[in-house]
């Protein structure tokens, strides 16, 4: 359980620094996303997070979003909160997002100030919160002009209801765009979040939309800012979850956004190749995956799901492995990529 006063709680955990800002996060932080909707039981949720403190991961990601239904999740975070972490408050990073629809009519999705603060209030309030961490803008939105969207961002960092600003999912060249908005907006934009994995290798491609032919990492590196990596383990593909099949109870199985398609006949057999490789090393497929998102140190923190405590341990034991082989991280280049 999680012990109210834990005078060292983050210590844990190897942190590492977000960008150019003073703020650090654990190497591995936990994500919302999935398992924290109304028909999750409430002491699995409970225990995951508590357990997620105790351990060290004190970055908590969620969105307006995430449950389903939208809310639910920042709900379940909330009741946690006023419960049992209130006195951990300053020692977590919470983190919300907007961009996705999340409400009926114009207002209800999308990169509008109008939306984008709304739900920044809606979000505070279901977590019982007077500020969240980071706030980010969920997805560019090609119908807001990028002032707008990144301007309401700085709204949110000027009138308290955030500590920092960030984007997630903005190609190369909608990031480096964001960047110069900010400036010129006046907010400091530290963060993206970006899928990757193993499977999933898009934010260190060239964007042919780029003028520099620039990758995310490219951007981020060049100005210091920080990249949270989601579904490093490809939504559990990357883990020994679908090897024998779809699980009862699994991601896939719920209809989750897990798709069959993603369990294609070719994704399995890299998946199977990747699990092979990592036992001839003597490790699991999820630790290779997740030392394998940390391997380039652009990379702030890596954003975990998890269905139950043994697999965040399971996670976590990755951090006690000895880093990748040379060998191994060809043997994974030479896998194609989506
Ligand atoms: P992962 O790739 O870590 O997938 C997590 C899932 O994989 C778990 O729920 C579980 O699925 C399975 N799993 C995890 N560990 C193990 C293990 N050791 N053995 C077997 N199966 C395992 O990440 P997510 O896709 O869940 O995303 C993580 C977070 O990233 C989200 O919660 C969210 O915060 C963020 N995110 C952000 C997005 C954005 O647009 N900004 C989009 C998507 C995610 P199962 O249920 O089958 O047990």
């Amino acid at each position: 359980e999680a012990s109210g006063a834990t005078p060292d709680v983050g210590g844990p955990l190897p942190h590492r620094r977000l960008g150019r800002t003073g703020l650090t996060l654990p190497v591995v932080s936990l994500g919302l996303w999935q398992n924290f909707g109304e028909a999750d039981p409430w002491s699995t949720q409970r225990e995951i997070v508590l357990h997620a403190v105790d351990r060290g991961v004190t970055h908590l990601d969620l969105a307006n979003n995430y449950g389903p239904p939208g809310g639910a999740a920042e709900e379940s975070l909330g009741r946690l909160l006023a419960r049992e972490l209130r006195p951990l408050r300053d020692e977590l990073v919470v983190t919300t997002k907007a961009g996705y629809r999340m409400g009926p009519g114009p207002y209800g999705e999308g990169g509008s100030r109008k939306y984008l603060l709304s739900s920044l209030d809606a979000s505070l309030r279901r977590l019982g919160l007077d500020h969240v961490d980071i706030f980010y803008s969920h997805r560019f939105d090609p119908t807001t002009p990028l002032t707008e969207t990144i301007g309401a961002l700085a709204t949110a960092v000027r009138s308290g209801r955030a500590r920092y600003a960030g984007i997630s999912s903005y190609s190369a060249r909608r990031t480096a765009e964001a960047l110069r908005v900010a400036e010129q907006v006046g907010v400091d934009l530290v963060v993206t979040q970006v899928s990757h994995s193993m499977l999933n290798r898009w934010i260190e491609e060239p964007d042919p939309h780029d003028p520099a032919g620039a990758s995310v990492l490219d951007v981020a590196g060049a100005e210091g800012l920080g990249v949270v990596a989601f579904s490093p383990l490809a939504q559990g593909m990357l883990t020994d979850r679908y090897l024998d099949g779809v699980p009862a109870g699994s991601r896939a199985a719920r209809g989750g956004p897990l798709r069959p398609a993603f369990l294609s006949e070719t994704n399995l057999a890299h998946v199977r190749r990747l699990d092979g490789l990592a036992r001839a090393h003597g490790r699991s497929l999820a630790t290779t995956a997740i030392l394998w998102a940390l391997r380039d140190e652009r990379v702030t923190s890596v954003l975990l799901g998890a269905s139950s405590t043994r697999q965040l341990d399971d996670n976590l034991a990755a951090l006690d492995a000895p880093a990748l082989s040379a060998e191994e991280l060809e043997a994974v280049d030479a896998l194609p990529s989506d």
